[in-house]
This record gives structure tokens, C-alpha cells and sequence, in this order.
């Protein structure tokens, strides 16, 4: 695909998505200001998340480590990454300087150990806590029950800054019901909003994919991490 028709895809596809992220504010009665699209790149080239990152979409999202830091060294400065997979303790000093927000804080030691490399750094590194609130086994993160214990750990936290939850629904083909998993990650952040102390604040809810975010936005999603609608049917080679 040629770069003329590569930008004429990612238009489409942005328009179309941003009708759908508009309808959803409006059933909801919140403003469109209040949800953030991050573009996950996992699936396309550096030269097609450069391209859609020109089309206006300053947030884009990586799951693995190791291809934010490709991604990272070969797109403008002007892109705010956000880590949204698993992140390996291993992996915490190359990312912590390219991240605006990590989503996907899974443990209490990984969360320390990114305090650590924070202090070490002399940054403040953003993140959101992985609540698994579908439960499913194979998902990482908190169990919802499990939650609770971690706020009194927070208070010894200084360059670590929670700002909010993030979940991902189980799959199914009737986005309806990823409901109930956005709507207990919600009442989550109401139950705790007011137990965690500055400069930790529980913000942002993190949460619906390309099936499920219209549902997620109606939720109260602040943040909506979207790959497949927006890059699925380009070509290997654009891809
Ligand atoms: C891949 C991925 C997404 C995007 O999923 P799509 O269904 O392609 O929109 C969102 N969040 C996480 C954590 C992912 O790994």
C-alpha cells in the first residue's frame, strides 16, 4: 500500500471509529474530552503507527516491552506511549523513560520494583493497577478481593503515581456482556477513590477493546485501548 492510500485508510478508519466514540459519549451524557483513544500498534509496522500518529493521534499503546522501544526510538518525540501489556521486571529500566502511563501494574512487586527505578531515575512514572475483574485465569492482574491490601502500600510510594484501574473484559461476541466487568471495575474506583491519599488518585478507568468499547465508554472508560477496528484488513505489507 502506497503512503497515499495507507493515509486514506487510516482517515477512514479513524472517522469511523470517532462516530462510534462520539455516539457513545452522547448515550452516556459525558463529554467527548473525557475518553481518551489510545491506539494499540501492536499488530502494524513503525511506519504506519508514524502515519497515524500524524493523522492527529497522540496516544498509542504497545503490549510488549521491547517493540515500545523500537517503536519509540523510530517515531517523533511527540508520541505518548502507553505500556499496556505485562511488563517484566527486567524490562522496567529501558521503559520507565519512554512511558507516559503504564496500564498494566499486575503486582505489588512490580509496582515496588518501578518505585525503585523511578527513584533511581529521578522520574514519576504514571501507572494504573491490572484489576483481572472477569476473573478468567488466564488474565493478569489483581484479583478484585486481592486489591484492598495494596493501598496501605502506597503511602510508601514516591515517584510511583497510581492514577486509576485498568481491566480487560473476557471476549464475547455480544459486547453486552462485557458490562457487568466495566461496571464492577467502576464501583471499584467509587469504592476506593476516596481511601487512597496524594499523590496517588484513582482517576482513570482504563478499559474496552475494539469489541467492547462502545459498552466500556458507557461505563465511564477515561481511556479506551483500540487495535483490530483500527488496523485489521491492512495488508502484511502495509502492516
Ligand atoms: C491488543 C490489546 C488491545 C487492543 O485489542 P483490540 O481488540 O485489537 O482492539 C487492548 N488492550 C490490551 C492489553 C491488548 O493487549
Amino acid at each position: 500500500m502506497d503512503e497515499a492510500a495507507l493515509e486514506q485508510f487510516l482517515r477512514d478508519r479513524l472517522a469511523t471509529v470517532e462516530e462510534r466514540i462520539q455516539a457513545a459519549c452522547a448515550r452516556a451524557g459525558r463529554s467527548r474530552g473525557d475518553v481518551t483513544l489510545v491506539a494499540v500498534t501492536k499488530t502494524v509496522s513503525a511506519r504506519v503507527a508514524a502515519r497515524l500518529h500524524q493523522l492527529g493521534v497522540p496516544d498509542l499503546g504497545e503490549s510488549r516491552p521491547q517493540e515500545l522501544w523500537h517503536k519509540a526510538a523510530a517515531l517523533p518525540g511527540t508520541v505518548r506511549w502507553h505500556q499496556i501489556g505485562h511488563l517484566q521486571t527486567n524490562k522496567i529500566e529501558r521503559t520507565v523513560p519512554l512511558v507516559t502511563l503504564i496500564h498494566s501494574v499486575d503486582s505489588l512487586r512490580l509496582l515496588l520494583a518501578l518505585e525503585k527505578e523511578a527513584a533511581r531515575q529521578q522520574r514519576i512514572v504514571d501507572v494504573l493497577l491490572e484489576i483481572n475483574a472477569s476473573g478468567e485465569a488466564s488474565k493478569h492482574g489483581f484479583a478484585p478481593d486481592a486489591v484492598a491490601s495494596v493501598w496501605p502500600q502506597l503511602a510508601s510510594l514516591r515517584q510511583v503515581r497510581v492514577c486509576g484501574l485498568m481491566t480487560m473484559a473476557a471476549y464475547d461476541e455480544e459486547p453486552e456482556r462485557c458490562r457487568p466487568t466495566f461496571a464492577r471495575l467502576r464501583q471499584m474506583r467509587e469504592q476506593f477513590v476516596g481511601v487512597v491519599r496524594p499523590p496517588h488518585f484513582l482517576e482513570q478507568l482504563s478499559m474496552g477493546m475494539s469489541n467492547d468499547f462502545p459498552v466500556a465508554i458507557e461505563e465511564g472508560a477515561t481511556l479506551i485501548r483500540l487495535g483490530t477496528v483500527l488496523f485489521e484488513g491492512l495488508d502484511e505489507e502495509g502492516a
